[in-house]
Order: structure tokens, then sequence, then C-alpha cells
């Protein structure tokens, strides 16, 4: 996350308001769980809303928007604003919307088995559910659980943050905007800045991080794009969450780790960030296993020690972005608390005082190789690369 500078009291919910999005074909209440306390319990849903989204104080204007043009979802640890439509079901897409709505039927038993059509709530609701097993999957690659982070930074035990959600003290927010209009004018008017791409934002005093997606084009449009590409923006706001956002992690480690995210989800999904904030990518290789083989053979890749020192994402090449996937991939898949031990290490570090300090971060990465896996920088290099070379796949 680079633009995180401030926050901003401007009440943004009336940019939600003032849009004109493609109207959702759907009355007011939730076909699915129709706003019944047990089935919503059940169902891991802890409101249908309106639900206020962004700064404080902007409850009031929840009420004001326009009915039937944006949807809320909110579960244990993250809330949604949705604003797409229905959606076709399409041949190539109906194994993995069939295994998604088994799943949802478990928690939710109104939803159908089979679906020729997704309506903006039943959409919504598979977003909550995968939105909570990505928060799930993101703690057990961190190893750590709800229980690990207490309501306030305590003076005893080891530093978690400041809050209980990752160490923020409120809910992660997603807002997926039918428009880019309506993306730009939305977090335009709390940011200060104007960006064409997904975008993300801590809020400082509210202690929570959102992001914003313009779901307009034909791909995002889609869930089997738009949600591995929300999963990589949620892994670097994660991330950042992870004991409180005090100072930027390192480049490699956050966008290596949000791409293993995005393509656990769908291996053909890419999105890189840059200058105007996260955008889908579809010019790198379809198969990044057998890329960065490719990239390995070829000698010289991008080494850590060079990754280490990288300041933004935008200086990451197409080879550096696949080779971030890779390196987190191989701590990932064999050295799982090696991993799980740098990410709490670089997010948690603090100065004399006892305050979080982003200070000489390559200098605590070498501590934490040497620790985690009695590696230096070129002997991570090393083992790394053998491993991507004969990695199947
Ligand atoms: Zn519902």
């Amino acid at each position: 996350m680079q633009r995180h500078a401030s926050s901003s009291l401007l009440a943004i919910v009336v940019s939600l308001g003032l849009a004109t999005p493609q109207k959702p074909a759907h009355g007011d209440a939730c076909p699915w769980c129709k706003n019944d306390p047990a089935l919503m319990k059940a169902a891991g849903v802890v409101s249908h809303g309106p639900i206020a989204i962004g700064p404080k104080g902007s409850q009031a204007l929840a009420a004001e928007l326009p009915a039937g043009t944006w949807i809320f979802l909110e579960t244990a640890h993250l809330r949604w604003a949705f604003s797409l439509g229905s959606e076709p079901v399409d041949l190539p897409e109906k194994k993995r919307v069939r295994a998604e709505l088994a799943r949802l039927k478990k928690i939710l038993p109104t939803v159908p088995t089979d679906a020729a059509k997704l309506d903006p709530w039943l959409r919504l609701h598979l977003l909550g559910m995968k939105g909570e097993e990505l928060y799930a999957r993101f703690q057990a690659i961190l190893q750590v659980k709800d229980e690990d982070f207490p309501e306030s930074r305590r003076s005893d035990g080891p530093f978690m943050g400041d809050g209980r959600f990752l160490g923020e003290k409120d809910k992660f927010e997603v807002v997926v905007h039918a428009s880019r209009e309506m993306h730009r004018g939305f977090t335009t008017d709390f940011s200060g800045v104007t960006v064409n791409d997904s975008f993300r934002w801590h809020f400082k005093q509210e202690h929570k991080l959102l992001v914003s997606i313009p779901a307009e084009d034909a791909d995002l449009r889609h869930d089997r794009w738009l949600f591995p590409h929300v999963a990589h923006n949620l892994s670097h706001a994660f991330l950042c969450a992870y004991k409180h956002f005090s100072y930027d992690p390192p480049v490699w480690i956050d966008e290596g780790l949000a791409h293993v995210v995005e393509k656990e989800i769908d291996p053909a999904s890419v999105t890189i960030d840059g200058g105007e904030g996260a955008t889908r990518e579809t010019h790198t290789p379809s198969d990044w296993t057998d890329g960065v083989r490719k990239i390995v053979a070829r000698g010289k890749p991008t080494t850590l020690a060079e990754l280490m020192h990288l300041k933004e994402f935008g200086e990451l090449d197409t080879d550096a972005h696949l080779v971030t996937w890779s390196m987190v991939r191989f701590l990932l898949e064999e050295h799982p608390d090696a991993l799980a031990r740098i990410l709490g290490g670089v997010k948690g570090q603090l100065d004399a005082d006892g305050r979080p300090s982003g200070k000489d971060l390559p200098d605590l990465e070498r501590k934490l190789l040497q620790e985690t896996g009695g590696w230096t920088p070129q002997s991570f290099d090393e083992d790394w690369r053998k491993w991507a070379a004969r990695r199947p796949g």
C-alpha cells in the first residue's frame, strides 16, 4: 500500500449515493436468507445493511443510498458493498459455481444446487463466503488465529498490533463498483487522489483497511475474474493490517504473497500493482511455474538481495513479479514456519521505545532469513533456484 498517509473525514458514502450505476434487478430483501435472523446467523451474516462503509460519521448517510442500487453484506471479518447486477452462469463456469454453491448451501440451505443465473444477492453471498475462506487461509499462512489479537495493544505478551482484525480495530471493507466513474468519485472523495484501477486505503482514525474495485471491464465484471482480483487486493490489505499498519511491508514479499493468494484461487488470474492502482493483467505467461523455470534456465534471475531493496511495486518488472511469486511459493511449500516467522517479523518491528518502526527492513529481513532457514540472501537464491527448476506443474 503506497497511499496511506492520511485519512479523511469526508463522508464517502455520499458519492455512492450520487453515482448512477445500472440498477440491479432485485427487491429490498435478500431472497436467500430473507432477513431471517436464524438463517443469517447460520450463514455467517452479521448484517445485510445498509452498512456504513468508509470513515466514521457516515452511518446516517447509509440510509440515504438509493434503494436497490447497493446491497451489503457483513461477515465476521469483512464488509461488502456490491452494485453489480445478475450474472448468467456460462458452461465453462458451471463446475466452479456448483462447487461454490455446494459450500454455501452447507451454511445457507435455501440456495440452489445449480443455477443458470446468479442474482446480485447470491453473488454477494458467494463473495461473503469466499471472503471468509480467504481470511482463514491468510491466517493459516501467518499461523495465527483470532484469539491472538487483543482488542488493544497489551503491555505483556508478544506485539500483535492494536486490534482484533489481524491487528487493526475494525473489519476489512470491499466496495465493488459497477463503473469506473463511480470508483473514481468514491476513492477521490476520501483520498484526494484520482485512480483508475483498484485502490486500497488505510483509514487511520478508524483503524481499518478498504479495497475499492472498478468492476466495469468485461473481465472484472464476472465473478470468475472478480474474486481472485479482490483476493489479491485483500492479501495486501491483510498483510498491511497484520500487527497494525504502521509502515509499508517489503515490496517483494507483499506482492509475492498477493500473487500466491490470487493464484491459489485461479491460476490464470494475474493482478499487477502499479502507479494507477492494481489492475488485472493478461500479458504475463499463462503458466507461471513454467515461466519461472525458463527465467531460471536463462540464468541470472532477479536476486533476493535486489528485491529486498525495492521501494515501489512499479519497480518490479514482469520477470520479477514471477520471481516474487515463486520465492513466496517456495517458502510456503518447503518452509511454511519460516514464512510465517518472516512475515511476523517484518510486520512487527519495534524501535527501542517500543514503537512500530519500518527502519532498515532489508537488515531485518537478512536476520530473519538467517534465524529461520540459516540463509543468506545468496544461499536463499541458490535453494530457491534449485527448487524452482524442478517444481512440477
Ligand atoms: Zn442474504
